[in-house]
């Protein structure tokens, strides 16, 4: 009978391994020999070309037939960025804390849910971890690719919780059971630059582009409803770039981002940009980047027990939320319900990531009691 894992020293394990994306700098090698250690039968595979690829990614399953429940998360962290107290790759406590970076987004989890798997060992069905080195990234090559070993694998998980960081006050008060899609787009106007003394030699872009700005502001899209806030399109940026007060510029171009619910479809939306961009200013450029699709798992059984396991350990009553920003859940959803339960989200890619101890413990409480239901 294997040891019980412990979560905080697991995660101190963890931090140290500097997996900026989409580096796995041990973190994954380290997974692989703990879960191996439990039972499962673990399976590491690069997948894409530079410059998005190649990424690390893991997939570990345990036991066989129904139910099978699977754990979603990455092992990547972004950069650590300049000015941090401590040496972000080394775990270091604090007053009740533990400092590096990947803390709570998302090593404190994926410690918690290995220390719950330790916990719950002799289930019936299937336990999968589904674990990706290219979330903070492009995330081309990493739950996608893992979707694909899996459909390859004929795994296919009924419940899927993703282990990102959803907790906003205090750990147990939210559970994300959808997320909005995200698009940004890029629009460059070409006109003709001139001297301001000769305008007719000219053609002021800047004309075009404010039209457009316009016309995306007024552009409407719909109410929200229960679960999700009103779409909402928002230019970021309008740059001219033009130092002289005597030149008519020859391009003008403009940056918005729209976050949209499941009353929109991504490519919908660019296309009504697009047509709108092509009445104003025909010929302008526009350059798209999807980031995902909005997702929304009807609360049922999945967020139900999620929510009970939740209560039972903490006595709180989760609220179910669908803001915030994109996870891999994005693609997730599309076999079978999601929810993401996980740490406090207010370090999360901050300087000074840190979790309080007592929370990754109870985290691994959480997880267990979700495992234990979910096995029942
Ligand atoms: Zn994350």
């Amino acid at each position: 009978m294997p040891a019980a894992i412990d979560p905080i020293a697991l995660l101190e394990r963890l931090i140290a391994c500097p997996s900026v994306t989409p580096a796995e700098a041990g973190a994954q090698a380290l997974l692989a020999d703990v879960l191996a250690s439990l039972g499962f039968e673990v399976h590491r595979f690069e997948a894409g070309e530079p410059p998005n690829g190649p990424v690390p990614n893991l997939l570990a399953v345990r036991g066989s037939g129904a139910p099978h429940f699977a754990f979603a998360g990455h092992t990547d962290v972004v950069p650590p960025g300049e000015g941090w107290a401590t040496d972000p790759f080394v775990a270091t406590r604090r007053s009740g804390l533990i400092h590096g970076r990947g803390a709570v987004d998302m090593k404190g989890a994926l410690a918690a849910f290995v220390a719950a798997a330790a916990r719950v060992r002799d289930h019936r069905g299937m336990l999968s971890l589904i674990i990706t080195g290219d979330e903070e990234g492009p995330a081309l090559n990493g739950t996608l690719a893992l979707m694909d070993v899996m459909a390859s694998r004929a795994l296919a998980p009924e419940m899927i919780l993703v282990g990102e960081p959803t907790s906003e006050a205090r750990l147990g008060d939210t559970i994300k059971i959808g997320r909005r899609g995200s698009v940004n787009i890029w629009i460059t106007v070409t006109g003709r630059q001139a001297h301001v003394a000769y305008p007719h030699n000219g053609d002021n872009p800047i004309t075009r582009a404010v039209r457009i700005g316009e016309r995306l502001n007024a552009m409407p899209l719909d109410e929200g409803d229960d679960w999700f806030e009103p779409s909402n399109l928002e230019i970021t940026t309008f740059d001219v770039g033009n130092r002289a007060t005597n030149v008519i510029p020859g391009e003008a171009s403009l940056r918005l981002n729209i976050r949209f619910n499941t009353h929109q479809r991504g490519s919908d939306l660019v296309e009504r940009v697009r047509a709108i961009v092509e009445e104003e200013a025909p010929g302008a450029k526009v350059d798209v980047l999807l980031s995902g699709e909005a997702f929304f798992t009807e609360p049922g059984p999945l967020s139900a027990m999620v929510s009970a396991a939740v209560e039972e350990v903490t006595g709180i009553a989760p609220e179910f939320s669908t803001g915030g920003g994109t996870s891999d859940a994005r693609y997730l959803h599309r076999l079978c319900p999601v929810v993401e339960f996980g740490l406090l989200n207010a370090t999360m890619h901050k300087l000074d990531e840190a979790v309080a101890i007592a929370d990754v413990e109870r985290l691994a409480d959480i997880y267990e009691a979700v495992l234990r239901r979910a096995f029942a």
